[in-house]
């Protein structure tokens, strides 16, 4: 492990630390009163697919941060890449007519990176600090586009329920929690929302995923029909839905979708912040699922994490309309941040140095779905399925029905818990047990991993029958 040299200066103990936290600092999606209680969990520091914290406990990190850090931390490179880039210029804009070398040459080697649509490349991308602002830039882009084309009309665009697109305010909007649209008196106007293509919550008796997948996908089609075509400027999704619960369509979804949006004549964005830079074995996303978006959302791991930045790739289509159309009244301070963009080119040299999408696609993923769909074997568990290095498992109550337990038992709760207390980071959404581990792991780590969780999925069946709630299914 690492020592790092530089340790935070006093308040050092971990409790000082959590009383400072505890009244001065507003956390994100965050109950206060709960972490007054108990004090936020301190992370010291970092190495490889370990994290450690102020207690001294060593935790393997399940979800890579929040979905970033998939070059696994302690990455010398990258910190060189800034420190060299704060040294020769820590910041320039690229407002009014001005640019700085890591823009530049960042988007081009994205440029490269995105494989054509019909052959037509992704030429040009806009940069941000998050993917948040990617999503704003989005509305305004399809709808900047649509103006510039003779049709203003097309406004609406078509997200899904319990998507997640980020927490700005037309962010949140086109995502689909409805916990995040109650405050705020979301979703702005011109957004709608179908349902998600989760078969095992929506799928009818009998029915196959395949068949799912179709009829799933066709919801866009009614929804269209229903807001009248002529006003539908874009479809914006997840390919496999990361926040809502590591939502894996049927292998029938995307091609029916791509046919839906191509009849009707609206751009199709496929918001990749989970699932490109090799997280489903790709550079991006639409390869594996053979779909043809206009306009691709990036940002966490395409800096490893490491630092903030975000963007989104502009397909010919789009961009030769944008920049024939005069200026376009957008941008931000750090669109282009130099420093940014310099440790997004090391870590996608990193990258592709370690062939880490190759090496997912060819080794680890397939890896990881032999191991972890073993998962099912265990007694809570009804449905273990991944996607690359994404993966979710369903806590039941009885495997044959898959009957899940009263929402208010937390189940998912307490077994996250018992995943960091046995030294594994698991994220819980509802019932539903997911992880995104670094794409540095060796099929050693994954089988480490399994283990873990296997022995938390132990401790949380153990409370349940010290709690009386766990009885063997009645047949
Ligand atoms: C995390 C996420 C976002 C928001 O990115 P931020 O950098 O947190 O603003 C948008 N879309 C998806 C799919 C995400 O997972």
């Amino acid at each position: 492990m690492n020592a790092p040299t530089d340790r935070l200066a006093p308040p050092s103990s971990a409790r000082a630390l959590q009383a400072l936290d505890s009244a001065h600092f507003l956390h994100p999606f965050t109950d206060h009163q709960a972490l007054a209680a108990k004090g936020a969990r301190v992370i010291t520091h970092a190495e490889g697919i370990w994290i450690w914290d102020a207690d001294g406990h060593r935790i393997l990190d399940g979800m890579s941060g929040l979905w970033c850090v998939n070059a696994g931390y302690g990455r010398r490179e990258l910190a060189d890449a800034a420190h060299r880039q704060m040294l020769t210029l820590p910041f320039y804009n690229t407002f009014f007519q001005t640019t700085t070398e890591p823009p530049v040459r960042l988007a081009a080697r994205l440029s490269e990176l995105a494989p054509p649509v019909d052959g037509r490349r992704f030429t040009h991308v806009f940069f941000t600090s998050s993917g948040s602002e990617a999503n704003d830039t989005n509305v305004r882009l399809v709808r900047r586009y649509w103006d510039l084309m003779g049709q203003p009309q097309r406004k609406v665009i078509i997200s899904r329920w319990n998507a997640y697109h980020g927490s700005t305010v037309a962010a949140a909007s086109l995502g689909g929690m409805r916990a995040m649209h109650e405050q705020g008196d979301l979703p702005i106007p011109g957004i709608e929302h179908i349902q998600q293509p989760y078969y095992w919550d929506l799928r009818e008796s009998g029915e196959t995923p395949e068949a799912f997948g179709v009829r799933a996908a066709r919801w866009l089609e009614e929804k269209i029909l229903e807001i009248g075509p002529e006003k539908v400027a874009a479809f914006i999704a997840e390919p496999v839905q990361g926040a809502g619960g590591v939502i894996i369509p049927p292998a029938t979804y995307w091609p029916e979708i791509q046919r839906i949006v191509d009849r009707y004549g609206i751009l199709l964005i496929s918001d990749e912040v989970i699932c490109a830079f090799g997280r489903l074995g790709h550079w991006f996303a639409y390869e594996k699922f053979g779909i043809k978006p206009d306009l691709v959302t990036f940002a966490k791991a395409v800096t490893s994490g490491y630092v903030p930045l975000g963007g989104v790739l502009v397909n010919e289509r789009v961009a030769q309309v944008l920049c024939a159309g005069g200026e376009f009244t957008h941008g931000y301070t750090y669109s282009g941040h130099p420093v940014a963009c310099a440790v997004a080119l090391a870590n996608l040299e990193l990258m592709e140095r370690e062939a880490l999408p190759q090496r997912v696609r060819e080794d680890t993923a397939p890896y990881l779905a032999q191991r972890f769909a073993a998962l099912a074997d265990h007694p809570l568990v009804g449905v273990a399925e991944t996607c690359g290095m994404v993966a979710g498992l369903i806590l039941v109550r009885d495997k044959a029905t898959l009957g899940r337990f009263p929402e208010e038992w937390a189940v998912g709760m307490t077994c996250r818990a018992h995943c960091f207390d046995t030294g594994v980071v698991m994220r819980a959404v509802g019932d539903r047990m997911i992880i995104a581990p670094p794409l540095i792991m060796t099929r050693a780590d994954i089988d480490t991993m399994i283990d873990l969780i296997w022995r938390a999925l132990d401790a949380t069946l153990a409370d349940l029958q010290r709690q009386g709630r766990w009885a063997p299914a009645v047949s």
